[in-house]
């Protein structure tokens, strides 16, 4: 499901170039609005020459005199100077999305040396899955996930008796998570302890979307555009990092198993309450599944978790707690 579309940020950039210009806008056939460029006022000579255009069906301005140009809201960010966030926000709400947090100021990291998530070599022990593992994973639906990693291959583990889940960064394996498959197996997932924890399905993120949900588990997060996994329930600083570098505009929100069924969730938001900058989602009391997989399981693949949905239903501290307590 798309939240908007080209035509939403091309409408909003025009209606917003009619408030900002001051000067006279001439409209030139269909496509085309001439004025004099706000950024470099065009020729100090003649105060009437206007060399600035924008262009409608590509959503882009160029400017004759000095070269000046820009894309899409980066054109009402170089007229006036203003936040890319709050520009994005003031379109967002003018499509009735509510954003109501700004992601705090956010002090550079330097990267150095660079992190590298190359070295990756894969174990001996990790071979292609069996026809009885296939058959685990497809009762999950887990082939049919829409926002599933890109070309993502999952193994066996003979030694361990595991699945292996692989995390990609860059198209690269940067980290993995390994699955249960006998009942024996008490603990569901386990971590490797010798390599640091990336985030599951980060090259999936549509920057088109200005949330990023934050789910329990991988099997969820493919469901969920924007899904990620980061093993367990709080950031690491590596993760929050890699986020806060590649999309510093983007809003966190907390996506846990159903609260109203999976205590260890409703006690971790309760928890949270008072103290967390995040928002979090709360499910609604119609849902009896334990999380999302298990919801398009038992919903023949109906998916109600759309990124507007997840949003809507999503709630910082304070209302929180009066949303989380209600509802049980
Ligand atoms: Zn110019």
């Amino acid at each position: 499901m798309e939240l908007y579309t080209d035509i939403d940020i091309q409408i909003f950039v025009e209606n917003k170039i009619h408030e900002i210009v001051s000067s006279k806008i001439t409209p030139c056939g269909n496509n085309v609005l001439n004025f004099r460029c706000p950024i470099c006022g065009d020729s100090k000579t003649d105060k009437k020459k206007s060399r600035g255009n924008y262009y409608k069906s590509s959503n882009s301005y160029y400017c004759y005199n000095e070269g000046c140009n820009a894309k899409g809201f980066n054109i009402i960010m170089e007229f006036t100077g203003d936040d890319y966030y709050d520009i994005k926000k003031e379109f967002l709400e003018s499509i009735d999305i509510t954003v109501t947090s700004k992601p705090r100021e956010r002090k550079k990291i330097e990267l150095a040396p660079k992190k590298d998530f190359t070295g990756f070599e894969i174990p001996d022990e990790w071979k292609e899955l069996n026809s009885e593992q296939h058959r685990q994973l497809e009762k999950r639906l887990v082939y049919d996930a829409p926002f599933a990693p890109k070309n993502w291959k999952l193994f066996y583990n003979v030694e361990k008796k595991r699945i292996v889940i692989p995390w990609y960064v860059d198209g690269k394996i940067s980290y993995y998570q390994e699955r249960a498959t006998l009942k024996s197996q008490t603990i569901k997932y386990i971590f490797p302890k010798d390599s640091t924890k990336t985030i599951f399905n980060f090259d999936m993120i549509n920057e088109d979307i200005p949330y990023i949900f934050l789910l329990e588990g991988a099997f969820d997060a493919v469901f969920v555009e924007n899904g990620i996994c980061i093993g367990g329930t709080t950031l690491t600083p590596l993760q929050l990092e890699l986020i806060q570098n590649r999309y510093p505009f983007h809003e966190i929100i907390i996506m846990l198993d159903n609260q109203n069924v999976d205590s260890a969730a409703y006690k971790h938001i309760l928890k949270k309450c008072e103290t967390s900058k995040y928002r979090y989602f709360l499910w609604e009391k119609s849902f009896k599944e334990k999380d999302v997989n298990q919801y398009i399981i038992n919903n023949k693949g109906k998916n109600p978790f759309n990124a507007k949905y997840i949003e809507k239903n999503s709630y910082f501290k304070g209302k929180l707690r009066l949303k989380l307590t209600f509802s049980l």
